[in-house]
């Protein structure tokens, strides 16, 4: 499923914290003494509890610089290749000598990136590819539909359909494994590797000039959001695997400031292996029965809860001696990670 409800990279959280609230969300984040009441107590295995007041240093930081006044970000990948950001989302376009191809509209920054777009040519636009279905990169749309071709996979088109969101148009064409198109002697082919990222998540690659895009799968020096925002976690490694057989130098990930390297996507692949293999470690250490047995609660499902809480914990402490120092968002979200790895072991056994 689609799950535009949900939480999505960069989307501010409106976090309701009260004393308990708080006190329960973090249990086991980080090391602290027990909170007044809980003398006595311990909690179960391998979980700390912490006080509001703790805080836990951050890890790597890529400070996000200055937008110009502006308002975006606009910087040529390679001759007719354009990427475009706002500090948080990035596109790319493409001004062939016959019209723009434009990638991902994001909601806001139609306008901008309109103006962007006649800061290099005057032609209109042509194609427009939507990278998948999600309201944050493609509500801005309709801005564009007028005169366009509008390119996506099918899963995509079935979503749209059900959405019925007049600001993302019902994509035109669609396609199933893979397409080709082609503007202006530029050619893009468009790739589907499967569920990951939700459904109808492509990859945009333009083989002549070595760019991929490949949206809200692996961001730059980041960990990847929380949850990893998925319906398929094995399914978006099967997903960076295909993309790194793909031979380019510059890729397009859909959030912050600057494209990314190669390598730079490698980086964020071995994180999600190694987050499964220190998951795989952590169910093998902490024991439900050790869990169970210090807990205070009568409820099973809770108690549950607090063997998965615990297992996290494990795996984050595992991972983050080498990732917490490489990637942005370690302390945020390295437990969510083992939680959805946690989830995939109990029912599916992959290598
Ligand atoms: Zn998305």
């Amino acid at each position: 499923m689609c799950n535009l409800s949900k939480t999505h990279p960069f989307r501010r959280y409106a976090w309701r914290i009260s004393g308990v609230l708080l006190l329960w969300a973090c249990a086991g984040c980080v090391s602290g003494p027990a909170p007044a009441g809980d003398a006595g107590t311990p909690p179960p295995a391998g979980v700390q509890l912490a006080t509001s007041t703790d805080w836990v240093p951050d890890g790597y930081v890529e400070a996000i610089p200055p937008l110009p006044a502006k308002g975006y970000l606009l910087q040529a990948l390679a001759q007719d290749v354009y990427f475009f950001s706002n500090g948080i989302y990035n596109t790319l376009f493409v001004a062939t000598p016959q019209g723009v191809i434009l990638v991902d509209p994001i909601r806001g920054a139609g306008p901008l990136l309109q103006k962007a777009i006649r800061e290099v040519t005057d032609l209109p636009v042509k194609i427009m590819i939507y990278s998948h279905p999600h309201l944050d990169h493609i509500g801005d749309a309709s801005l564009f539909s007028e005169g366009t071709q509008i390119v996506a996979h099918k899963e995509t088109q079935k979503l749209l359909q059900r959405y019925k969101d007049p600001a993302r148009p019902v994509p035109h064409i669609t396609f199933g494994e893979q397409s080709v198109l082609e503007l202006g002697g530029v050619r893009v082919e468009l790739i589907y590797p499967g569920d990951g990222h939700g459904k109808g998540n492509i990859m945009i690659y333009l083989p002549q000039k070595r760019i991929l895009m490949f949206v809200d799968v692996a961001t730059p020096k980041a960990v990847p959001f929380k949850n990893f925002v998925t319906v398929d976690i094995y399914g978006q490694v099967v997903g960076l695997k295909r993309a790194l057989q793909l031979d380019f130098d510059t890729y397009v990930a859909g959030h912050l400031y600057r494209p990314g390297t190669r390598s730079e996507m490698e980086e964020v692949l071995n994180y999600y292996l190694a987050a499964k293999r220190a998951n795989k470690e952590a169910l093998r250490r902490v024991n439900i029965r050790d869990v169970m047995r210090r807990s205070r609660s009568g409820d099973i499902e809770r108690k549950m809860g607090e063997y998965y809480e615990a297992v996290a914990e494990a795996c984050y402490r595992l991972l983050k001696p080498e990732w917490k120092p490489r990637l942005m968002g370690f302390e945020a979200f390295a437990r969510g990670h083992c939680d959805i790895w946690t989830a995939f072991h109990r029912t599916h056994q992959a290598p």
